[in-house]
């Protein structure tokens, strides 16, 4: 992390879970478990995406296959950037609805992603990117790859390199004046030495906690607990939940700063 970024210029920093659920969604079709059929709406997960919004800029973390109907729930106006996690169909499907955040912009819409993640972009929205894309109303995509911390509309980014099978991921700690106040890690196996020293003491670890049973690729419970306790947040949420998950039941029994994140969630930081 470079200390030669210019002092932040917001006061205000606020996080909205968009969604929360794994790469089905809650309820998932067909299904006919209780949770699936709760009344409960923690229960209802959307895929999981973040809004980040301060009181001049508005930044999604990944663009999944909800994301009209959580930037309608949201009442999301405008978008200034999107940062993306990881190329899983479940973040970035959404990518054609963000042509409504091009239309009152004059300059392509901001996209950062990890290499791997801009290489699947561009190969599933290969017209997007070509340089036949002239249509006014059509999307208009700014790719930028990150490497290391970035600034964003005057947010300290830093990317959290983590294990997630074999698809390049990252997770991200945002800044509030040199502050650690947020990070987010939706989909994530192992954490990285380098990650879990950067968000050691943060104010509010979000974190990957899929179900109860074991997973190749995301974190159950227990290792999500372990993480926890390890990184020593504040404040920590799941997030990326299975219908295996209860919101109610499960909160019960959490240790004392350990929260499930639900759907319309809002954090000021
Ligand atoms: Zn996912
Ligand atoms: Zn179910
Ligand atoms: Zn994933």
């Amino acid at each position: 992390m470079s200390d030669l970024f210019p002092v932040d210029t917001f006061s205000r920093l606020r996080v909205t879970f968009l969604g929360t659920g794994t790469s089905t969604g809650v309820p998932v079709i067909g299904c006919d478990c209780a949770v699936c059929r709760s009344s409960d709406p923690r229960n209802q997960r959307f895929r999981s995406s973040l809004w980040v919004q301060t009181e001049r800029a508005s930044i999604l973390v990944d663009a999944g296959p909800d994301l009209r109907m959580q930037a309608l729930r949201a009442k999301i106006k405008n978008v200034d950037a999107v940062i993306y996690t990881h190329g899983h169909m479940d973040h970035v499907v959404g990518f054609d609805e963000l042509r409504a955040y091009c239309w009152n912009r004059d300059t392509p819409l901001p996209m950062y992603a990890n290499q791997g993640c801009m290489d699947q972009l561009r190969t599933m929205f290969a017209w997007a990117f070509a340089d036949t894309n002239i249509y006014r109303g059509y999307i208009k995509p700014g790719p930028v790859i990150f490497d290391g911390s970035f600034l964003l509309e005057g947010i300290q980014v830093t990317p959290l390199p983590v294990l997630h099978g074999n698809v390049e991921t990252h997770g991200f700690l945002f800044r509030k004046n040199g502050h650690r106040s947020i990070a987010y890690i939706s989909d994530v196996k192992r954490l990285s030495r380098e990650a879990m020293d950067a968000i050691h003491g943060c104010d509010v670890l979000v974190v990957d906690a899929l179900h109860h049973r074991s997973h190749p690729t995301h974190m159950n419970v227990n290792e999500a607990l372990e993480v926890i306790e390890q990184a020593q947040p504040k404040l920590a949420y799941f997030t990326h939940c299975s219908h295996e998950i209860d919101h109610a039941q499960l909160e019960k029994i959490l240790p004392a700063p350990v929260r499930i994140a639900y759907d319309t969630l809002t954090i000021d930081l």
